[in-house]
Parts: C-alpha cells; structure tokens; sequence
C-alpha cells in the first residue's frame, strides 16, 4: 500500500498524521526542526506552540469552542492531548506548553505506522500522496516548490496585518459614516472617542502585553506599518495625528470633530467584515480583544482575525484548493494548516484532521469529502476555497461563515447557541468524521 508523506510536523501535520495512521496508512512525517529552525519555534518538539497557550473559547456559545467540538468528535489527538495538559483558563481551554508539545510528540513517536523524519524538505514529491503542513514560516526552499505547484502569483507573504471583526458585532449607537471632509463616498465607518475615553484607550494600549519580540522583527520598523502600540509610546496625542486623527470627521451626535478616531475600512464585498485602518500590532491575542474592546462601537466586537507582526506564508486557496484540501490540480496534493489561509492553532489543526482522513480515503481508494457548511470545519474550509474569496484574507472560525438558521433568533448567545447544535447534529452522520 501507498505511504502518505507529510511535510511540517506542527499544529495541522501532527493532527494529520495521527489521523492517516488510525486509518491503517504508513506515514512518513517530515520535521526540519531541531536542526534547522523556524524564527518563532524554540524546540524541536512536534505541535510547538509558538506564542500563546491558548487554543481560545471552549463552549459551543463560540466558533472556535464548536470547531473543538466537532474535533473531540474526530477522535483528534490535538484535543485529547489539550485535554490532558489543561490549566485554568474560565471558557477558554489553555495548556501547559512545554507538556502539550512533549506528550504530542511522544504520541506520535509512539504509533508504529509513523516514521519521522528530521530533516528538511525542499522539494514537493511529485508523485504523492502528500500533505504539506509547513505553516507561516515554510522554508523558503519548500515555498519555492510550492510555487511550481500552485503558480508564483497564488503564493503570499505579508508581513503585518491589522484586526479584523465582523459588522454584525458593531454597536451602531456610536459609531458613525463618513469620509474625510465628506470626499468620496461614506465608506468608513468611525468610531469616535471624547478625551476621557481616548485617555483609557491610550493607557491601555500602551501597557498591553506585546508578543516577544522575535529576531525577524525588524528592529527600524518602516514608518507605514508600524504597531499601533508603538506608536502610542512615542507620544500621548501620536495617535491622534496618526492613525486615530480626527480632521474632517464631523460626528453627527454631536456635530463636532471628536477628540479622536479609530476609522474602520470594509474589508470583503459582502460588507460582512470591517478591518481597523492602521492598528497592524504585536499585542498578544487576548489583550488586543480586552484593549480594542475599548473603542466606543468595538465594546462587543467579534474578531476573525488579529494583527499580526511577523511574516505569514499562505497560498490564494479561492484559486488552487478544492475543499477537500486538495489542490484543483494536483489531486495527491493535499495542503493543511496557516498555509491554506485559515488563522490560528486549532483551525491550522481542525484542517489537518481533515487533510489526513481525506489522503488516507483517497490512498484506500475512496472519494475525499467535502464536509457540510452548517458545521464549522465545513464552513471554514468552504470560506477559504471560496471562489468569491479572491484574493483570500486569512480567517479565523466565527459563526459569520455558517449558514445562517432557517428560523430568526434573537440574542447572539441564543443563535449561537442554536448553529452549534445545528452543526453538532451534522456532524453525527457523517460517518468517519463522527467516530463512528
Ligand atoms: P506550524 O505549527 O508552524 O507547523 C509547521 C511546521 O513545519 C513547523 O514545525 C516547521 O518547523 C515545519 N517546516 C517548515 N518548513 C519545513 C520544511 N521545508 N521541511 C520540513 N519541515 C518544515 N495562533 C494562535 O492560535 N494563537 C497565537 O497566539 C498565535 N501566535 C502566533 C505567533 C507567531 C509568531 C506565528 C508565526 C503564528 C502564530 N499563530 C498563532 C498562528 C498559527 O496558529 C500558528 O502559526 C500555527 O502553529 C499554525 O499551524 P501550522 O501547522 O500551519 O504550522
């Protein structure tokens, strides 16, 4: 029988091996790590965290709380190992770092039909089947090969990126439209902060936990994407002749210039999605939620994705992947993890676990599968294949991807509530996926 290789033994390819092994497949796992390391990873264990311990939400009245659920379901190794390291967290489920990605590694150093190999790959094996988890920072090697696969112009790097949340969560009472000196069309939205509330927003923003600094951060950050927060500590009214500055902005409420402004841009069509114009930053996850939180019209803001300071390597998935993490042309080529443009541990693990059932059926001669919308790994991987996507903008998980109910229900709480159970109920028919 075939042998399936994977590349990069991170968050998506040590979720994708286990599951390919458990179905009777021989893998072969490649990890370049500890000989030849990433600029974020400190360890040669597999499944490292980089940053925080977190893998976020735990309960079905969030995105990322059904994800993990619909995974414990999957028979994940990711899960049952987080289940075991858990340290307290209230709703969210965080671990011991140091023990997650030791007990990872010794799982899957463990299964017989695993053989790891620790070296780098720098060329995609043409013939498959392959499943390549190399993450945000994929050897510049592997990404070069890449490029032959998918084309040059389908592959990105960026290397900062600002917030983004959903326009549903935003609290309209504050927030108005308008455009500079009423040029162009009114297609920002502003939120507008008096003196009091920018003084608590500033203080907050500068004493705010910052991710470690990591050797690929430039030390002379350019002018144009700078961290907010760093900018903040220039100065206390920086800001306001920054990226928060007021000029020609006339708040209706009060038909005034406020003190300050945080300006948000639409970030897709649709006008589902809303990013904040200049606030790219290196905040820590957590903290950048608590401080833009602040923002008057953010106080319940829904984010799909956060800023981020440090490269981020990804292919344009609307173009090249089918949802099955296939790539349209190369169909022994499956992707999994950052590198398909979902964002985050457990949607970079969540793909894994469905490149590695779908290269096992398509090694056992069964048909890959495409999971229904109305679960939340369906609705991930249907968001970032999604034609009308194009070019794609990495995503977390959030209830905005899943179809909506047939019913209306009031109260996000309620309706969340209600789409996770709608996608719980899916997911136990759907066979394999199911444990069953
Ligand atoms: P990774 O977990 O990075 O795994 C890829 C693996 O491939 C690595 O082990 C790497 O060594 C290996 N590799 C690369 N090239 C090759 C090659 N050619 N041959 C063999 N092996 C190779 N997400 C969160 O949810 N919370 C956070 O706080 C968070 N912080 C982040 C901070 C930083 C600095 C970065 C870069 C990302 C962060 N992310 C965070 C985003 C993302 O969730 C993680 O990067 C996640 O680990 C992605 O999973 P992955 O499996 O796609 O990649």
């Amino acid at each position: 029988p075939e042998k399936l290789i994977i590349i990069g033994g991170g968050l998506a390819g040590s979720e994708a091996a286990w599951q390919a092994a458990r179905r009777g497949v021989k893998v072969e796992l490649w990890e370049m790590r500890p000989g030849k390391m990433t600029p974020a990873h400190r360890t040669g264990y597999l499944a490292e965290l980089v940053c925080s311990n977190s893998l976020r939400a735990d309960t079905l009245e969030n995105a990322a709380g059904l994800l993990k659920a619909e995974m414990r379901r999957a028979r994940s190794l990711i899960m049952a190992v987080a289940e075991e390291c858990r340290v307290p967290a209230g709703k969210a489920l965080a671990v011991d770092r140091e023990e997650f990605a030791a007990r990872v590694t010794a799982a899957l150093e463990a299964e017989d039909r695993i053989t790891i190999i620790r070296e780098e790959a720098r060329a995609i094996p043409v013939q498959g089947p392959v499943i390549i988890a190399t993450g945000p920072l994929t050897s510049p090697a592997l990404a070069e090969s890449l490029k032959g696969f998918t084309g040059a112009e389908y592959l990105y790097f960026y290397d900062a990126a600002a917030p983004i949340v959903t326009a549903e969560s935003l609290n309209y009472k504050r927030i108005f439209k308008a455009s500079r000196y009423g040029r162009g069309e009114e297609d920002y939205l502003n939120c507008p902060l008096n003196e009091e509330e920018y003084r608590r927003f500033y203080e907050a923003l500068i004493t705010a936990e910052r991710h470690p600094r990591h050797e690929f951060e430039p030390e002379v950050v350019f002018e144009g994407c700078m961290p907010v927060e760093v900018m903040g500590r220039r100065g206390p009214d920086t800001l306001r002749f920054g990226p928060m500055r007021p000029v020609g902005l006339i708040d209706p409420a009060t038909g005034k210039e406020p003190y300050a402004v945080v300006q948000l841009r639409r970030d897709n069509l649709a006008g589902t999605l809303y990013n904040l114009v200049g606030f790219q930053t290196s905040l820590k996850w957590g903290e950048q939620e608590r401080v833009f939180r602040l923002i008057p019209g953010l106080e319940e803001a829904e984010f799909v994705r956060f800023g981020v300071m440090h490269r981020n390597t990804y292919i344009n998935s609307p173009t090249v992947l089918k949802p099955t993490l296939q790539l349209k042309e190369h169909p022994q080529v499956f992707l999994a993890g950052q590198l398909t443009g979902v964002e985050g541990y457990i949607e970079s693990a969540a793909s894994g676990l469905v490149a590695g059932i779908n290269a096992a059926r398509l090694i056992k001669g069964q048909e890959p599968l495409t999971l229904p919308p109305a679960t939340a790994h369906g609705a991930l991987l249907q968001y970032i294949t999604d034609p009308t996507h194009d070019p794609l903008q990495p995503m977390h998980i959030n209830f905005g991807l899943l179809p909506p109910l047939e019913r209306r229900v009031k109260g996000r709480e309620v309706r969340n509530r209600a789409l996770a159970e709608r996608a719980l109920q899916i997911w136990s028919s759907l066979g394999e996926f199911s444990g069953n």
